[in-house]
């Protein structure tokens, strides 16, 4: 906090607030020193925890009071109003939290509590090896030791990175406004002081499930007690002619955003093929630095199938204002050095393609260990554990049984890292199903769509507010079931639905 912002601020040390301004579920932030503190009242209890998400930085104040939590706006990660613990995902640390007393009306906050720490868990098994370092894997080590497991973790990944953030890719450091340093997730050291032992730039190329152990590419050997298949998923690949040339790319891991980025420098025009959200970001990130870009995809409109006709010509829109070049209802005939010759007889001019079709989970070794298979990924239970037991898969590659019952297989990052937490608290016994709510947000220029729900179909998807405006929720209907909401500039709204989605409930009320 600047000495500006503080004398913006109640001094909650000092000075205290009346404690008839927070009703229920009421928020307000003040200061204690230099900190910034959220003052909310869960119940009939108020409580103090850190204002800023850990995420990235979200103000808590506008988020929501679920229970004894509160969600971050931005991302919806979540954080206890009791001890400040991130409570789900994309949030990875705590916040601190303090102590706050009542004196004749006058809510003071008056020091911060003294973390806990877990208590050890017995009777778990003694070696873990996660295969696959992406969000979701990461997330499974981390909770593994938040939840108090004193054994073996080791975590391998192909990828030459500590485990990072990969939604940046398309955005921030393509966009080169975030650069290497914003990547990882975690430093380096974060894994010795854990006891996490981290393998990058190793695959694994055979599991052995009658001797129980892995071996990598390198000729690393590890031996497990229970396994996470954490390896995600890759990109769809092209295959019409000029597919091999070396202008025509991928995005999916941090090489591909170093080499696009890299290329972009000297480019003067780019042909994305395929409107989906990373194909757009990539849009609007490249736009940003100048390049010539156009979409060529078989949809009659961006995102139009996962969005609907709505929110997809607001996409549009919103891409065309900022000088994109949409080829809708086309696609790629053949690719030559410096060109893209459409199906429908267009020649765009292509200093770079990228390739965004969409991706498939990499299932190599689940099909090796003869894993059953939903939904081209790796069919799980509600608690994320195969039809092998001990053998668990979680993120892009996890088609889980929701609360309903349905198999769904969701490709969002707060969703792998939820499943990689969930999936270690039923490693060491818990029984935890999983049942996050889906949310994925997607950044297009300064506009943010979230997205709470999932609707793999819909036959009814309508627009509640204004679009034009960038002030509207779109709900997605399937035979009059609400099965997802996106919002454009209505956070409040999106963690709201969220949170009738998980007790259950409709939350047809909200968006009336
Ligand atoms: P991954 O992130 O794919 O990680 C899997 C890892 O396993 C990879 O590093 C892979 O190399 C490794 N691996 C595979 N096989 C092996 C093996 N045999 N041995 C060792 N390692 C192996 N989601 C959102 O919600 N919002 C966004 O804005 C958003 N933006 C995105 C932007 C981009 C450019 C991309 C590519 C994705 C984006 N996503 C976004 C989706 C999100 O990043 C994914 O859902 C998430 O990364 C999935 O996590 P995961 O750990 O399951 O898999």
């Amino acid at each position: 906090m600047d000495d500006e912002q503080r004398a913006g601020v109640a001094d909650l040390e000092n000075d205290g607030v009346l404690a008839s301004d927070l009703v229920a579920g009421g928020k307000l932030v003040g200061r204690v020193g230099a900190d910034e503190v959220l003052l909310a009242r869960s119940g009939d209890r108020v409580l103090a925890i850190g204002a800023r998400c850990t995420h990235q930085g979200g103000p808590l104040v506008d988020g929501l009071v679920v229970g004894d939590t509160v969600r971050c706006p931005w991302h919806h990660a979540c954080f206890s109003l009791e001890n400040g613990d991130a409570a789900c995902a994309p949030a990875l640390d705590p916040v601190d939290a303090w102590n706050v007393k009542e004196v004749d009306g006058r809510l003071f906050v008056a020091g911060k509590k003294e973390r806990v720490q877990p208590a050890p868990v017995d009777g778990a098994p003694a070696r873990v090896v996660i295969v696959g370092a992406g969000p979701a894997g990461n997330a499974c080590a981390e909770m593994l030791r938040r939840e108090g497991y004193a054994g073996t973790i080791t975590l391998i990944g192909a990828e030459y990175a500590l485990p990072y953030d990969r939604p940046k890719l398309s955005k921030e450091y393509l966009a080169g406004t975030a650069d290497d340093h914003a990547l990882p997730l975690r430093p380096r050291e974060f894994y010795s002081q854990k006891r996490i032992e981290l393998f990058v730039g190793a695959r694994v190329t055979n599991v052995d499930l009658k001797q129980r152990q892995v071996i990598t590419d390198n000729g690393r050997m590890r031996g497990f007690d229970a396994l996470v298949l954490a390896t995600g998923a890759a990109p769809n690949k092209l295959t019409i002619h000029g597919h091999d040339q070396p202008h025509v790319l991928y995005l999916r891991s941090v090489a591909d955003s170093r080499v696009l980025s890299a290329r972009a420098a000297n480019a003067k025009s780019i042909v994305i093929l395929g409107a989906s959200f990373i194909g757009l970001e990539v849009a609007a990130s490249l736009r940003r630095r100048g390049l010539e870009v156009h979409v060529v995809a078989p949809s009659q409109r961006p995102l139009g199938k996962v969005l609907g006709p709505a929110l997809g010509d607001w996409v549009r829109a919103l891409h065309e204002k900022e000088g994109v070049h949409f080829h809708l209802g086309d696609e790629a005939g053949v690719i030559q050095p410096d060109k893209v010759y459409t199906r429908g007889g267009e020649q765009l001019a292509a200093d770079l393609v990228v390739v965004a079709m969409g991706v498939k989970p990499v299932v190599t070794l689940a099909e090796q260990m003869g894993l059953s298979l939903a939904q081209d990924g790796v069919a799980v239970d509600e608690y994320l554990e195969s039809s092998v037991p001990g053998v668990y898969a979680i993120g892009d590659l996890a088609a889980y049984k929701d609360a309903s019952g349905e198999r769904a297989r969701i490709e969002h990052f707060a969703v792998a890292e939820r499943q990689g937490q969930t999936a270690a608290r039923n490693i060491l016994g818990n029984k935890t199903p999983f049942r996050a709510v889906p949310f994925f947000w997607s950044s297009h220029y300064d506009a943010t769509i979230s997205y709470v729900g999932h609707a793999a179909s819909w036959d009814a998807a309508d627009v509640v507010g204004d679009l034009a405006a960038n002030d509207a929720a779109v709900v997605y209907r399937k035979k009059g079931k609400l099965l997802a909401v996106a919002t454009v500039n209505r956070d409040a709204l999106s963690l709201a639905v969220e949170a009738a989605m998980e007790r259950g409930e409709d939350p047809s009320a909200l968006l009336a």
